[in-house]
């Protein structure tokens, strides 16, 4: 396809490098799962009897594994959330749970980083959650890896340390909404498509980070997503 001229130069495309493969992952959206671990609802305060809910990141907060990720503006309380990410390159609406599956590329292993003291003031007055956790570099996230390769893990350990100490641990069998539920339910309210992912919620154990931190994040069986906070560069 032909791109008309522009008045300045187009950005890079947010792509995720596949285990394996030559060709990237280009990422068309990023919808995140809330309250989805109960252990981690109960210790935000919340009742673990509601639903999950959703929101969503810009794809260009999108980073690699092995970034630096700088300590980001207006925050005194940035926390780590490690989750299991679903990559799509099928999709559609109201999709069956039973029929979920078919659209799921791959699963990587990412951090949704969180102004937290934003959020709490924005739960507190009814706002929406964009400066909370849509901000620039607000998504790390690890390769993929192809379900052909690692099948659909619903089991396997996903912990997170800060500096060599372990902050959270979890299991994906805690999952309150599994990635089909997770999927069937995102498709009654969006279109999905080719190139979304799907950040799946965070088991408990959140807390904060601080410039000069080494955060490592696992999924058994998928990857190591390693990242380091810098402090932050003024353009
Ligand atoms: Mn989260």
């Amino acid at each position: 396809m032909d791109t008309p001229p522009t008045i300045f130069p187009l950005w890079k495309l947010p792509m995720l490098p596949i285990a394996g493969r030559a060709e990237r992952f280009p990422v068309h959206r990023i919808f995140c799962i809330g309250r989805n671990y109960a252990e981690h609802v109960r210790e935000m305060g919340n009742d673990p009897a509601g639903k999950p809910i959703f929101f969503t990141k810009p794809s260009s907060s999108l980073r690699l594994n092995g970034a630096q990720i700088p300590y980001p503006l207006a925050t005194a309380n940035f926390h780590h959330e490690v989750e299991l990410v679903v990559a799509l390159d099928k999709g559609g609406t109201n999709i069956p749970i039973e029929q979920a599956q078919d659209n799921i590329y791959g699963y990587a292993v990412g951090v949704d980083l969180t102004r937290r003291d934003l959020q709490e003031v924005a739960k507190d007055k009814g706002q929406p959650w964009d400066a909370s956790k849509a901000f620039d570099d607000s998504a790390p996230c690890s390769e993929l890896y192809e379900v052909a390769q690692i099948g659909h893990p619903s089991r396997g350990a996903i912990w997170l340390s800060v500096n060599g100490e372990m902050r959270q641990q979890g299991d994906l069998n805690q999952l309150i909404w599994n990635v089909p539920e997770i999927i069937s339910a995102l498709s009654q309210f969006f279109h999905l498509q080719a190139g979304d992912l799907i950040f799946t919620g965070t088991p408990s154990g959140v807390g904060p980070l601080e410039v000069g931190d080494q955060v490592e994040a696992t999924v058994e069986g998928i990857s190591v997503l390693r990242f380091e906070i810098v402090e932050v560069a003024d353009a």
